[in-house]
């Protein structure tokens, strides 16, 4: 075959292209930079238009680097930037206001006072989420009540809301489909994950008209066409995911107990829990993982909003390592931590401990504490958080792991991989591809559209680079997972 599959990978600070061929290799790439907006403290804002015109552009960039045109393109799958909320008006095709980011925390007080209100188990057990303003159904309503005109217009049914996905696939159509998929449909907060269909209880709760809501449809299926004068000729648009879940998906991680982490700035943990929800009690996001072949499967998530982001503290607000890379090579000269644990508690800490107050420490000091320590202590930190969230998942799920895959900009890392594995007492595994995010949603469009046959095929695609097996005494794990336990208990409020 000699057609390529697109990858639109939006991301939060980037749009990216991705061409892979039948392999599953990377063919050619094209990165676009997002502008991100801040206009109170907490708040953070995307332009939807300049997302949509960034994302074409870096489409357009990897067709031309390949001198290849839409017939050479089989079909398109997109990933995206989760629970980022936009909302447009159907008649001109323009937002109303900028999109609100998933960091953006402006509706912190109306998700207070829905938990005060006593609403907040109802909730989580329809839609498998916490209350929390990081989902896209407070953001929406945030949008109702504060654009001028915005819920009379709502009312009126001019209005439409999706997430980025929704947004770029309405666009691609030209308006022709306002659809979603399942995983993204998983993060609004106003879908029930049991039924599978829009809460009507949580839309009144939210004071939300269904005729904005988008077609929830599976994440491997065509949505469309994309309008001939965008790549000269149509292109089928045969699947969607959020990143996440794409990632999921890309690692072949299609078995109940399959999981991968991600380590990019935070880092995002994923098992596959099969055809049934498993509601946490340990903390952890219930989520649907996706939607393929008339089935629909799901997802526990744990979340770790500082991973990588602590090296680049180190980088950049410590000044004691020059670049990220580095890191490694320190790490090895340092002959262990001297005592000392690095807890990146910088914004809160999340699953399974779910603490906004928490701030980060560095203990167990000494004099003879160097750089180097600190260093390697921090590398530790980014293992142990995975190590809580995972014992967590297998609490929840019932589920023993024995490998791990990974993957994102960390994962170049190989001290950090083998002392996962490690600590874990779990092989860790780093698949020749680390573009798992684009790759997954290729394969979900790839799928669809019979550029692949099956899930199996797609199974022979994943390659190991590396992989990192368990090499340390029980008794020293068990020493060292006891001091970061005692070290994360010094910073929690
Ligand atoms: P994101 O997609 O979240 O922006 P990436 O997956 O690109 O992030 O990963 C970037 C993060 O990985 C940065 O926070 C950086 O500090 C960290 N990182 C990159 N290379 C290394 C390395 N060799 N060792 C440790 N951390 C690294």
């Amino acid at each position: 075959m000699s057609q390529y599959m697109m990858a639109l990978d939006s991301g939060t600070t980037s749009c990216r292209c991705i061409l892979f061929d039948h392999e599953g290799n990377v063919c050619a790439m094209a990165q676009k930079e997002l502008t991100q907006y801040y206009p109170k403290l907490g708040w953070v804002e995307h332009d939807a238009e300049e997302i949509w015109a960034v994302q074409l552009e870096a489409a357009r960039e990897a067709m031309n680097s390949l001198h290849i045109g839409a017939t050479d393109i089989h079909a398109i799958g997109i990933t995206n930037q989760r629970e980022t909320t936009v909302v447009w008006n159907r008649l001109t095709g323009k937002p109303i206001c900028r999109a609100i980011v998933w960091q953006c925390r402006r509706t912190a007080e109306f998700c207070d006072e829905l938990k005060r209100s006593g609403a907040a188990g109802d909730f989580s057990a329809k839609t498998g989420l916490p209350v929390d303003p990081y989902f896209s159904g407070t953001k929406l309503r945030w949008v109702l009540d504060n654009v001028p005109n915005a819920r009379e217009s709502a009312q009126r049914g001019e209005l439409l809301f999706g997430t980025v996905e929704t947004w770029l696939i309405w666009n691609l159509t030209h308006g022709a489909a306002h659809v979603t998929d399942y995983s993204n449909a998983s993060r609004t907060m106003l879908f029930n994950i049991n039924n599978l269909d829009w809460d009507k209880d949580i839309l009144k709760a939210l004071k939300i008209p269904r005729t904005m809501l988008p077609e929830v449809r599976p994440s491997s299926c065509i949505y469309g066409e994309t309008s001939p004068d965008l790549f000269g000729a149509p292109i089928p648009i045969g699947g969607a995911a959020g990143d996440q879940q794409a990632a999921l998906f890309g690692q072949t991680c299609f078995l109940p107990g399959d999981a991968k982490n991600t380590y990019g700035t935070g880092g995002f943990l994923l098992m596959n829990t099969g055809s049934k929800p498993i509601f946490s009690r340990n903390g952890l996001v219930t989520t649907i993982a996706w939607g393929v072949d008339g089935q629909v499967e799901y997802a526990l998530e744990g979340s770790i909003f500082v991973s990588g982001a602590a090296i680049q503290w180190l980088r950049d607000e410590l000044g004691i390592i020059k670049s990220a890379a580095d890191t490694e090579a320190i790490a090895l000269q340092a002959d262990g931590t001297n005592g000392c644990y690095m807890v990146p508690a910088f914004t809160g800490l999340g699953t399974p401990y779910w603490d906004p107050y928490a701030r980060g420490a560095i203990v167990g000091l000494t004099r003879g504490v160097n750089r180097n320590h600190i260093v390697r202590a921090t590398l530790d930190s980014m293992c142990y958080q995975v190590c809580d969230v995972l014992r967590a998942m297998e609490a929840d799920s019932g589920i023993r792991l024995t490998s791990l895959k990974v993957d994102g900009g960390a994962s170049a890392n190989s001290y950090l991989l083998q002392t996962q594995a490690d600590l874990l007492n779990v092989s860790v595994c780093k698949p020749r591809c680390i573009e798992t995010t684009a790759l997954g949603a290729a394969y979900l469009a790839g799928l669809s559209s019979g550029y692949w046959r099956s899930c199996e095929e797609l199974r022979k695609n994943w390659k190991a680079d590396r992989i990192f097996v368990p090499d340390m005494p029980p008794q020293e794990r068990a020493q060292r997972l006891a001091g970061w336990k005692e070290a994360v208990g010094r910073v929690l409020r």
